[in-house]
C-alpha cells in the first residue's frame, strides 16, 4: 500500500536535551503490549510500569527523562528499546483504504519550528495532487481571510468560541491562561482577519496541516486557525510557534475535545 508524508517529514529529527517543552513532561505515556513482553526481562524498566503506563514521576515527568533533558532508556540501551509511542511521537498515520497518510504533529516544538517556518507551498511525497480544500488555502493571489471565508463563510461568535474552548477539557494551565486572556479582550472578526492577512504563510502552512491530517473536518481547520490567531492577538508572552504548539497539545491530542467541538461547529 502507498504512503504519503509532506515534503518536510524526512526533517524532522527530535532535539531531545535541547527541546524546551519535552513531549516526556505532562503527558501519560502508554506501553504497548508487544514493549511490556519485551521488558519483562528488564526490571529497571518494568519496574516502572503501572497499568500499561509508566509511572510518572513529580512534576509528571517520564521515570527515565534524565535531569539533562536526555533518555536513560536510550542511553543504557540504545533507540531500538523504545515502545511504539516514545519511538512513533510525534509522527501520525491516517490509514485509508488504498494509502496511509503520514504525518508529523503540531504538539512537538521541532515539528513547529519546520512547518511554520516553511515558506513552500505544503505538498507530498510521492507527488499526489492536492484536495479542493487545500488548493483554496493555497491561492496565493488572495488575502488569508479570504481563502478561508472561502472554505467557511460563517462569522463566528468570537466569544462564544473561546468559552467553547475554555469548556474543554484542560492539559496545562498555562493555556486557560491565553483563552482567559483573549476572553478580557474586545476583539473584532476584523482584528483577527488582519492577523490571518498579515501572516500568511504560516498561517497557510497551519491549515494545509490541519486540512491534510483531518481531511473530513474541514470546520477544525476553519475554528482552529481563528482560535490560534486569537491567542496570538491577545498574549504578550507567547509567540505564534508557542500558541500553535500548545493548542495542538491541548486540543488534537484529546479525542474528548475534537468531538466537543464537532457537536458545536460541524
Ligand atoms: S517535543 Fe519533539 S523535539 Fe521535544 S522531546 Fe518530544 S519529540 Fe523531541
Amino acid at each position: 500500500m502507498i504512503s504519503y508524508r509532506p515534503d518536510y517529514y524526512d526533517d524532522f529529527k527530535c532535539i531531545a536535551d535541547k527541546c524546551k517543552n519535552s513531549c516526556c513532561i505532562g503527558w501519560e505515556i502508554d506501553v504497548d503490549s508487544f514493549s511490556q513482553e519485551r521488558y519483562e526481562e528488564i526490571s529497571f524498566i518494568s519496574d516502572k510500569i503501572k497499568d500499561g503506563s509508566y509511572v510518572l514521576c513529580e512534576g509528571d515527568r517520564c521515570p527515565f527523562l534524565r535531569a539533562d533533558g536526555l533518555c536513560e532508556q536510550i542511553i543504557r540501551y540504545g533507540g531500538d528499546i523504545l515502545c511504539d509511542i516514545c519511538r512513533e511521537h510525534p509522527r501520525f498515520y491516517n490509514e485509508y483504504e488504498d494509502h496511509t497518510d503520514m504525518g508529523l504533529g503540531l504538539c512537538c516544538e521541532e515539528v513547529c519550528n519546520i512547518v511554520l517556518h516553511k515558506e513552500d507551498k505544503f505538498r507530498l511525497i510521492p507527488e499526489r495532487e492536492m484536495s479542493g480544500e487545500i488548493k483554496i488555502i493555497q491561492d496565493r493571489s488572495i488575502p488569508f481571510s479570504a481563502r478561508i471565508r472561502k472554505l467557511d463563510g460563517r462569522t463566528f461568535d468570537l466569544k462564544q468560541l473561546v468559552q467553547d474552548y475554555i469548556d474543554l477539557e484542560r492539559l496545562y494551565p498555562e493555556w486557560t491562561e491565553i483563552l482567559n486572556g483573549i476572553m478580557e479582550q474586545d476583539l473584532s472578526y476584523g482584528e483577527v482577519e488582519r492577523f490571518m492577512d498579515d501572516n500568511p504563510v504560516p498561517m497557510e502552512q497551519l491549515v494545509c496541516y490541519f486540512l491534510y491530517r483531518y481531511p473530513d473536518k474541514v470546520w477544525f481547520s476553519v475554528i482552529s486557525s481563528i482560535l490560534i490567531s486569537c491567542g496570538c492577538l491577545c498574549s504578550k508572552s507567547k509567540t505564534f510557534f508557542d500558541i500553535v504548539r500548545m493548542y495542538s497539545s491541548e486540543i488534537e491530542y484529546s479525542d474528548l475535545n475534537i468531538s466537543q467541538l464537532e457537536k458545536i461547529y460541524a
